[in-house]
């Protein structure tokens, strides 16, 4: 899902449009119970006993306008017995609703309630192994006083019309459906069956079966949905619609799929019809990064909603309140991460959210400028870094500002998936990531760790010279950022360049294992350098023909997450390691040979005796360490010159 104002903390955009939630669920408690868990989040199912069965599909028949949230009808569950035995049916439906009887292989069975959780007892405990049929007819109504969560029937902008929805992620499934809960449990097939006023249109998951006339005053829209899907992507969309709907072809290939869609009327056709047309070729293009777009054999649509601007990545029919073609883009690459490979466990929440965001900024790259891209990229970058402490992984997946947070669920979710694109350098190898990933998880869910081990299997444990655990482990299970210091120096067609990483959370990570590009600018030219980071202080020494450096621009290219402290032209850098530190030399006296350690590579060094003659001349090269020999010379004092013409410093050394 996405919403407008992307750079606000999620707490803070609910807050801004709902004032007073609470007060408003608390006067409507008698209309539509919210349970506490509903409110806190929850991370699992509401009672284990659900995970008893698992469930192969799912069809709702219900009763409907655009007017209400009124509903009535049936809901059919058909499930596996998983456990030894079932000798109780439980599942979830808000408390809102009177349960008018519930069939167990279609013989009434009797139901307890305690608020939502809703309890079946068996006359004979159904065996493991078999499967069962679970009919719920119920009606009610419920308003779930949570903003776009849940079912909601709002004015649609256009007077005298209401617009009813559902939006179920994270756990509001149960505001308008009996349902079991469960990210694992996927239901491997579903129909969904909207009966409305004959004027008014239902969008919804799969293929429009059929549109049934029931009475002179009603019809039924029948969709089914064959491939799998999550409890929290089956939804409805009510309204008197206008339809507009275009076959896409496949690029490369004469299938054709349908693009179906649901707008207000002929007035909102003219603001979205650009952007619908276009879904054709953002369609083929994400096909071409992530694999083929995963329900082809279905269809993609939009139903409007007037859901703040944003947009839910309902499964096959996303409901959405923006014509802005990147939160459109941003729900169709829910498509892939979200619908086909769901999140794992909310904790791992970023394989739906933080996949979105960047493929916003593909679509950016693609359909508006690489500018466009590195613009929103060092904004959902400043986002990050100006944040502090936090993890990806969400570890409280009982607060639901936490879980659809915008700077690490969304924003620090896509930037990390930039720096992993930057560490890999390699499009064609990046994508093909993707799409292994895609085609191994498809139909089910993954998680950070999953897709981890796909990029390992793909390309290796460590990708140019980063341990790619490690990147993972720091990036995403642990808090915080590099702080780079910068110094430089440069003499003739020599370049010194130090670079002392600090963080921000040393508890959590103490150095980030992670490239940085530094490029150095002159008048005749530029020229950029990758320093993988592995030690806090690293010390590099390069010629570079181009004298004269006008500046020095850390990550250019807008790859990376971090703090900059300081750049600084530093003159001494060119004779030792650390401005701070004396060279280390020993042993001092010596009888074979003096090793001198901590120098900058490429330091001049020469060894003269106390007449200035000079006996040995060296240079540290790009190691940082000298050996001076000392065995054929005479016992005595000795001078050693560290430096260049600019900057020496002098060391007396002993020859026993
Ligand atoms: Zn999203």
């Amino acid at each position: 899902m996405r919403f407008i104002y992307p750079k606000m903390p999620f707490v803070l955009l609910f807050f801004i449009l709902y004032p007073g939630i609470c007060a408003v669920a608390q006067h409507q408690s008698g209309y539509c119970h919210i349970p506490q868990s509903h409110i806190e989040g929850k991370t699992t199912v509401a009672d284990p006993a659900e995970d008893n069965y698992d469930i192969r599909y799912v069809k709702l028949n219900l009763n409907m306008t655009n007017a209400s949230t009124v509903l009535s009808g049936d809901a059919t569950t058909g499930a596996l017995v998983v456990s030894a035995s079932l000798p109780v049916y439980v599942f979830e439906l808000d408390s809102a609703y009177n349960i008018d009887s519930v069939l167990i292989d279609g013989v009434s069975q009797p139901v307890t309630s305690a608020a939502s959780l809703r309890s079946v007892s068996l006359a004979t405990a159904l065996p493991g192994g078999s499967m069962f049929t679970a009919q719920v007819f119920y009606h009610g109504a419920c308003t779930t006083g949570m903003g776009y969560f849940g079912i909601n029937s709002v004015a649609s902008g256009i007077a005298g019309q209401n617009v009813t929805y559902t939006m179920n992620e994270p756990y509001y499934a149960s505001e308008w459906w009996p349902c079991k809960q469960s990210l694992h449990d996927k239901i491997d097939s579903s129909d969904v069956w909207i009966t409305v006023p004959g004027n008014l249109k239902v969008g919804s998951n799969g293929l429009l079966d059929t549109v049934m006339v029931i009475d002179t005053g009603h019809v039924r829209y029948q969709w089914k949905e064959r491939y799998p899907i999550d409890y929290y992507l089956i939804s409805v969309a009510i309204y008197p619609y206008t339809e507009y709907a275009y076959y896409m072809h496949f690029t490369g290939s004469t299938d054709s799929m349908l693009i179906k869609n649901y707008v207000y009327d002929n007035t909102a056709l003219v603001s979205y019809q650009p952007v619908l047309d276009n879904l054709a070729a953002m369609i083929n293009y994400f096909s071409s990064l992530y694999g083929r777009y995963p329900f082809w054999k279905e269809k993609y649509g939009i139903s409007q909603a007037p859901i703040g601007g944003g947009g839910m990545e309902n499964e096959t029919m996303t409901t959405i309140g923006s014509t802005d073609p990147v939160i459109m883009a941003h729900e169709l690459g829910h498509q892939w991460f979200g619908d086909n490979v769901t999140c794992g466990t909310w904790s791992d929440i970023t394989m739906n959210e933080g996949y979105a965001s960047y493929t916003e900024d593909l679509y950016r790259d693609h359909f508006n400028s690489h500018a466009d891209m590195i613009s929103d990229m060092q904004s959902k970058q400043s986002s990050v870094e100006g944040w502090g402490p936090g993890t990806i992984y969400v570890t409280d997946t009982t607060s639901i500002p936490t879980l659809f947070s915008g700077t690490f669920t969304y924003n620090k979710g896509a930037c990390v998936l930039h720096m992993l694109r930057h560490v890999i350098d390699n499009d064609s190898a990046f994508y093909a990531v993707y799409r292994a990933y895609q085609s191994a998880f498809s139909g089910g869910t993954g998680t950070i760790l999953d897709f981890r081990n796909t990029l390992k299997s793909q390309l290796g444990s460590t990708i140019n010279g980063i341990n790619i655990d490690s990147f993972y482990n720091q990036w995403y299970f642990e808090e915080g950022l590099p702080v780079y210091n910068i110094n430089w120096n440069q003499r003739g067609n020599d370049v010194w360049l130090q670079i002392t990483q600090n963080t921000t959370v040393p508890a959590s990570v103490s150095l980030f294992n992670i490239p940085i590009d530094v490029q150095f600018q002159s008048g005749s030219g530029d020229t950029t350098i990758r320093v993988i980071i592995d030690s806090n202080a690293e010390f590099l020494h390069f010629t570079w023909a181009n004298s004269g450096i006008s500046q020095v621009v850390v990550d250019p290219d807008s790859w990376m997450v971090y703090q900059l402290d300081s750049i600084t032209m530093d003159s001494t850098l060119n004779i030792r390691q650390t401005t701070r530190q004396a060279l280390k030399i020993e042993p001092n006296p010596a009888a074979t040979q003096w090793t001198v350690n901590g120098l900058m590579p490429g330091t001049d060094l020469q060894l003269t005796d106390l007449t200035a003659r000079e006996v040995w001349r060296g240079n540290s090269g790009t190691s940082g360490q000298v050996v001076v020999p000392a065995q054929d010379l005479a016992a005595g004092f000795y001078i050693l010159k560290a430096g260049n013409d600019a900057i020496t410093e002098i060391y007396k050394l002993v020859k026993k």
